[in-house]
């Protein structure tokens, strides 16, 4: 039986844990490779969107290893905000920008509005050894807190409070956060892809 494998282009340890166990559902002949494993360069996200941010990463790394990459790229976007922080998420406070500091600065502009809806979006990238691009996305909708609350997870996890939930990503811990988040939402539908792309 042929093993198709793909390379994670992320360094990060908690999303290469939580892709490792979505992707690997009923997929016996999917080998999942990481910068454990295969070493890559550091790629720049300084594309305008997460499209142009995951697909430059998949692509990249891609051909600098020979491997099939899968990427992605996420955000929170405010509806009051104009969408903001999006593509910034990170660095939103300046380049000096920690979660910490990105909270008050979110939190700063919020002060004093009811209309707090958000949401966290990913967009995922597949670039296969043989240059096909496969592309899909997952949102999690639902509304930013006054305060932070809570200690799990990251980012801005203790402001976001998801629709249908009271309490924050933070306080819903990894487990229940896992099972609906949009990085999960994009996985899944990727998941499917690789399925029919390598069979
Ligand atoms: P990345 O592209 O997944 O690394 O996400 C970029 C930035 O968006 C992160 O540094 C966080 O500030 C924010 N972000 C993305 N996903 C999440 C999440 O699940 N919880 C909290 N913040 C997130």
């Amino acid at each position: 039986m042929r093993t198709t494998k793909i390379l994670l282009g992320t360094r990060n340890p908690g999303k290469i844990e939580e892709a490792k166990s979505i992707l690997q559902v009923n997929s016996p002949d999917l080998e999942i490779l990481t910068r454990e494993e295969v070493t890559f360069a550091e790629v720049e996200e300084d594309g305008c969107s997460y499209v142009e941010n995951s697909l430059k990463k998949a692509k990249e790394i891609s051909q600098e290893t020979g491997f099939s990459v899968l990427s992605d790229d996420s955000g929170l976007e405010v509806l009051a905000l104009d969408g903001a922080p999006g593509v910034h998420s990170s660095r939103f406070s300046g380049p000096d920008a920690d979660d910490e500091s990105n909270i008050r600065l979110l939190l700063k502009k919020l002060d004093g509005r009811d209309d707090r809806g958000a949401r966290f979006v990913t967009v995922a990238t597949l670039y296969t050894n043989s240059g096909k691009r496969f592309r899909t996305r997952g949102m999690l909708e639902g509304k930013i807190t006054t305060t932070p609350r809570g200690d799990s997870g990251f980012g801005y996890d203790p402001v976001f409070v998801p629709d249908g939930f009271k309490k924050t990503l933070a306080q819903l811990g990894k487990e229940k956060k896992n099972e609906i988040s949009h990085r999960r939402k994009a996985l899944e539908k990727m998941r499917k892809i690789v399925v029919k792309v390598f069979n």
